[in-house]
């Protein structure tokens, strides 16, 4: 049987969707310091437990059609969304370590050592990425609970995968300090210069554990894309970004003046002080790397001094 049968094909999207569906809930209560097993999924308005059935990752919204069955409040397309788009990931994954296996027959060991393995690893890089990028959409944070993980996990599955991957464990150790270091010696700067806080707290880990996963080239093309795809959206949306203030965390008390969202990259411009999230703009670009580092490794190689 081969790797890319159909078979294979829809249980991989059925992976990913439902590692999506976990996503959405680790989005929504990890910020809120929430149990993420405890209670079961419910309707935010009325509090009625999610069916099992309702809550099958895509298909449960649709056969909803977007509504609660008990109280018939809008849900959100966002939690559809981010499982299509995780179950794509998946399938996208799977088909680039299944056509890496080549030609020769396909044994055991080479099944699970050449797409198994490497697969669930990026598997759960894509599904902390797409976590830290909604919290931080919502929140403007990235909590340490998230990055710091997921840059050891970065530094280990180069023990596992490196050969695969091209990021062995000193490439990885190379990946993580530069995407700790770069923004953070930024931030200084920019700090001392403008006595301002730019980047926000948590954007350096965030680069830190992308650096940690796929090498220093991608820590730095993430950063330098991340910051041209922020800029973009910041000049397309600017009006939902100045409208945009950060949720209060519970327990947190408005404070009279205006508040000043502590993650978030303040940019200033001729219509006023915007509050762009740079989190999401990382993960955007760090999606690229994933899925398309071989081809833009070739193409950017020479301006980053490495060799495709
Ligand atoms: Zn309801």
């Amino acid at each position: 049987m081969s790797a890319i049968a159909p078979a294979f094909v829809v249980l991989v999207f059925a992976v990913g969707a439902s590692l999506g569906s976990f996503v959405n809930v680790v989005a929504h209560r990890v910020p809120q310091r929430l149990s993420l097993v405890k209670p079961a999924s419910r309707c935010p308005s009325c509090g009625t437990p999610i069916k099992w059935h309702d809550n099958v990752p895509v298909f449960g919204w649709l056969w909803l059609r977007g509504r609660c069955r008990a109280c018939g409040v809008a849900i959100s397309a966002r939690y559809p969304l981010v499982e299509l788009a995780l179950g794509l990931v998946a399938v996208a994954l799977w088909m680039a370590w299944a056509h890496a296996l080549g030609a020769a027959p396909l044994t055991t060991e080479r099944f699970v050592a050449g797409l198994v393995v490497p697969f669930t690893l990026q598997l759960a890089l894509a599904s902390g990425l797409v976590a830290l990028a909604l919290i931080d959409l919502d929140w403007f944070l990235l909590p340490d609970v998230i990055t710091l993980p997921l840059a050891l996990l970065g530094l280990m599955a180069s023990l596992a995968i490196g050969k695969q991957t091209g990021v062995d464990l000193p490439a990885a150790s190379l990946g993580a300090l530069v995407g700790f270091g770069v923004p953070l010696a930024v931030g200084l700067i920019y700090a001392l210069v403008t006595g301002r806080v730019g980047l926000g707290g948590g954007d350096w880990k965030l680069l830190g554990a992308i650096g940690a996963w796929l090498g220093m080239p991608a820590a730095l093309f993430v950063l330098f894309a991340g910051a041209l795809h922020g800029l973009l959206a910041a000049i397309l949306f600017r009006r939902d970004f100045a409208r945009a203030a950060p949720p209060l965390l519970p327990g947190e008390v408005a404070e009279p003046e205006a508040i000043e969202p502590e993650g978030a990259s303040v940019a200033e411009t001729r219509f006023g002080r915007l509050h762009v999230p740079f989190g999401p703009f990382l993960v955007v670009a760090a999606f690229e790397w994933l899925l398309f580092g071989r081809e833009l490794a070739h193409a950017l190689g020479p301006f980053f001094g490495v060799r495709a």
